[in-house]
């Protein structure tokens, strides 16, 4: 199964990703956490990569391409994978489509998360992870079980990401409804996509999720 999960900074993809990689078995592609990753090295290439985040921007459209055609033709992608993050325009979705069909597979749906600006702001605000697993925690909506103990792995070290600041928020909600919002139309045409309320409970929007997925073959 092959999906795509649309939605601004804050929307769930990342929460929902994660999720679905355990129901369905497949893999998980956050092009974010790729890039945090890239950021760190040391060549003007990451320094660059790092510097667009923090500006709230746009990676290229000819890094994110070639970054995802290489990772999607690895052996844990061949059953399936979830776009989180992939793709942010038109650009990047007609390369997504020629790659797709040069491995002759073809997507099942594209999930677009939708919440207000209000719900964004404050998860955004409240967002962090663990340092160690990365999985996703809230100070208000998603606490560990035990208190500074990461649910997934047991580490007590978390950490807060460098671009969830007010200022570099309101550049990538920009940039979602000027470069990506736009894209959604494109899988329309295509009868693959399916909006999602994602002011709902984690929980519910999971359920929705699946049920989505598996109402529409
Ligand atoms: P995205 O990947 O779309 O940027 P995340 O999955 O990282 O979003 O979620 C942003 C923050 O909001 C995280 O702290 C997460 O725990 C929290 N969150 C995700 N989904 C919900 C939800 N349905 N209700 C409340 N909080 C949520
Ligand atoms: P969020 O989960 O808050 O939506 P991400 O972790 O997906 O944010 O992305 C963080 C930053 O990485 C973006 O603001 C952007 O600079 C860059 N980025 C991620 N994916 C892409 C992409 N497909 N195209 C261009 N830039 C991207
Ligand atoms: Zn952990």
């Amino acid at each position: 199964m092959r999906l795509i999960l649309f939605g601004p900074p804050g929307a769930g993809k990342g929460t929902q990703a994660a999720r679905l990689q355990d129901i369905f078995g497949i893999q998980q592609l956050s092009t974010g956490d790729m890039l945090r990753m890239a950021s760190k090295g040391s060549t003007p290439l990451c320094a660059e990569i790092a510097a667009v985040m923090q500006s709230g921007a746009l990676v290229s459209d000819a890094i994110m391409v070639a970054m995802i055609k290489e990772r999607i033709a690895q052996a844990d992608c061949q059953k399936g994978f979830i776009l989180d993050g992939f793709p942010r325009t038109r650009e990047q979705a007609i390369a997504l489509d020629v790659m797709l069909k040069e491995q002759g597979i073809k997507l099942d749906k594209v999930l677009e998360i939708r919440v207000d600006e209000q719900a964004v702001v404050a998860r955004v605000a409240g967002r962090y992870s663990c340092a160690q697993c990365g999985h996703g925690y809230h100070d208000d909506f998603k606490k560990p079980a035990v208190a500074d103990v990461c649910d997934n792995c047991g580490h007590t070290i978390f950490v807060r990401r460098a671009d969830d600041n007010a200022e570099t928020v309101k550049a990538r909600l920009q940039a979602y409804a000027k470069q990506t919002e736009p894209v959604l139309p494109y899988y329309k045409e295509q009868g693959i996509l399916v909006t999602v309320d994602g002011l709902q409970a984690i929980d519910t929007v999971t359920e929705t999720i699946v049920v989505s997925i598996q109402k529409h073959p």
